[in-house]
């Protein structure tokens, strides 16, 4: 499960810029996960509760929260230049059956934002 590695560092990253703006406490983190970013959102959430309660954070505490914003998969075909909704990565494309499609969105994991106090 990459997820927790995945999630240790997010934490990390948030936890440290945190502690540069003198936060005690974070209240809620937002990551981006594209449908195509290989990234469960289940696994995510999981890994994030496992850290919380592991206590390594000192910066989280139980109410602490885990936002995940959804980023749907999205590919322009370059033969007959529709946008469409790919189910994986080399989708052909539903008008014109090509496996010229452009990937243009769905990759994405990133920290969006956070807040803390
Ligand atoms: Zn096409």
């Amino acid at each position: 499960m990459h997820e927790m590695g995945l999630m240790e560092d997010a934490i990390q990253i948030v936890s440290e810029d945190a502690e540069k703006h003198g936060f005690r406490n974070i209240d809620s983190v937002t990551l981006i996960v594209g449908d195509l970013s290989n990234v469960l959102p289940d696994a995510l959430q999981f890994a994030f509760e496992a850290i919380k309660r592991s206590g390594e954070s000192p910066l989280l505490s139980a109410q602490t929260r885990l936002d995940l914003i959804r980023e749907r998969g999205r590919a322009k075909c370059t033969v007959c230049e529709i946008e469409y909704e790919p189910t994986q990565y080399l989708a052909i494309c539903p008008e014109c059956g090509m496996p010229f499609g452009v990937l243009l969105s769905g990759e994405t994991f990133k920290i969006e934002s956070y807040e803390g106090s």
